[in-house]
């Protein structure tokens, strides 16, 4: 286990009936920017909760942040915050609410252009107190310093890291999740779990405790897509935590991390629209199938402790085909198929943007070049 220094200060907020509780948890003299997207906190009654909730509090609006958040629309946000002086920032939504609203904290409290952020021109080390109300459980991002952005004009995605950001406090209540459609609740399981395997499907460096709680998530992400059908206040309660634990810091520390199927992915969502998760499901199989040689080890070991395999011949190949069948049991496809009908200008598309953004050595060892990227998109591009 290497060296970590781990601390998660997110004040998480769980359970049926809790989003009242954010109007003790911010300051009744703040002055509040309530972030949302495109309304679907109004067909459920949740914004209606919140206004309840900060009835004592001043509070602006700022709607209709898309999935995959672009700047151009975030940057109006950030000129309201400056220009009206906020001093609080609440996210209520999935991870493209909370991802845009830490984007909007830190570039209200700089005098530059925001996009330096996102091409690390600006190390952010300030930024407004952001809270949050978790909608949709897939990215982690209620408790965690990560945020990704899109630049619409570019065609680009990017992320940011910075502990400014990381939220306060989390409101996590499952019920938010009953208007959630299918796709979107298969999306954040499959998202999960592909943040579970870039900490733990890496060199076994003996780190039995991370490899536990890791095992521990993607065995109960696996029984949430089998039992996908019977959805109750358990499973998504099961669902909703599992998420959150997947990228909250606890199971990447002191172990090797890889995220080259993120890095490849967002490429495919800023170029094609794919889904967040669903890009990470057309590369995933590919990639693990390409650097086999250098994950085999914890691929066996996943096989056994997550899929109950037999050990014995070919265990990480069958490893690898079990994760493609858990994309497709949640009904989320491993190819991409609609991307013009040039299959090798997409793959071409895909590098040249990985070239631009310096994603020439990726993965746990550095091993994957644009050279493996190329083989890795050929597969994964039908
Ligand atoms: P999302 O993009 O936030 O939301 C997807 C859709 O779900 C939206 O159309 C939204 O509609 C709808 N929705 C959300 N909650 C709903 C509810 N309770 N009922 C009905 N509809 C609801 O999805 P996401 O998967 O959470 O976030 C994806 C983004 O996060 C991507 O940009 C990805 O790159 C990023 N990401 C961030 C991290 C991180 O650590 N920061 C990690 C992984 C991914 P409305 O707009 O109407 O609400
Ligand atoms: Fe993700």
């Amino acid at each position: 286990m290497m060296t970590f220094n781990y601390s998660n200060p997110t004040n998480i907020i769980f359970g049926q009936g809790q989003i009242t509780a954010i109007q003790h948890k911010i300051p009744a003299s703040a002055k509040v920017l309530l972030l949302y997207g495109g309304g679907s906190i109004k067909d459920n009654g949740i914004y209606q909760q919140v206004t309840q909730a900060l009835s004592e509090n001043s509070v602006l609006e700022f709607s209709g942040i898309t999935p995959n958040p672009t700047v151009e629309h975030l940057d109006k946000a950030v000129a309201l915050a400056k220009a009206q002086s906020i001093t609080f920032i609440l996210a209520v939504g999935g991870g493209s609410v909370i991802d845009g609203a830490k984007y909007v904290a830190a570039a209200a409290c700089y005098n530059g252009t925001g996009w330096d952020i996102l091409e690390g021109k600006h190390t952010v080390d300030k930024a407004l107190p952001i809270g949050c109300i978790l909608t949709l459980p897939a990215t982690g991002s209620e408790s965690n310093t990560a945020s990704v952005v899109s630049k619409a004009a570019t065609q680009d995605k990017l992320a940011f890291l910075s502990p400014t950001v990381q939220p306060q406090f989390a409101v996590l209540d499952p019920d938010a999740m009953k208007t959630l459609p299918a796709r979107q609740l298969a999306n954040g399981i499959a998202d999960a779990w592909v943040h579970t395997c870039e900490q733990y499907l890496t060199v076994q460096e003996g780190a039995w405790v991370q490899d536990g709680y890791a095992e521990a998530l993607l065995k109960t992400l696996l029984r949430l897509a089998n039992t996908f059908e019977q959805q109750d206040d358990q499973w998504r309660a099961n669902l909703m935590w599992s998420a959150n634990q997947a990228l909250n810091g606890l199971i990447g520390a002191g172990v090797t991390q890889d995220w080259a199927t993120h890095m490849i992915g967002h490429e495919l969502t800023a170029l094609y629209g794919v889904d967040h998760a669903r890009s990470l499901a057309i590369i995933q199989p590919s990639l693990l199938r390409n650097q086999l040689h250098l994950k085999q080890g914890k691929l066996e070991q996943m096989g056994e402790a997550v899929f109950g395999l037999d050990a014995g011949k070919d265990l990480a190949e069958r490893t690898i085909d079990a994760i493609e069948a858990f994309y497709h049991k949640l009904d989320i496809a491993t190819r991409l198929t609609d991307y013009g009908n040039n299959k090798q200008a997409a793959v071409e598309a895909v590098l040249a943007k990985m070239e631009a953004h310096g994603l020439l050595a990726i993965g746990e060892h550095q091993s994957i070049t644009l050279e493996e990227s190329r083989t890795i998109l050929q597969t994964a591009i039908a």
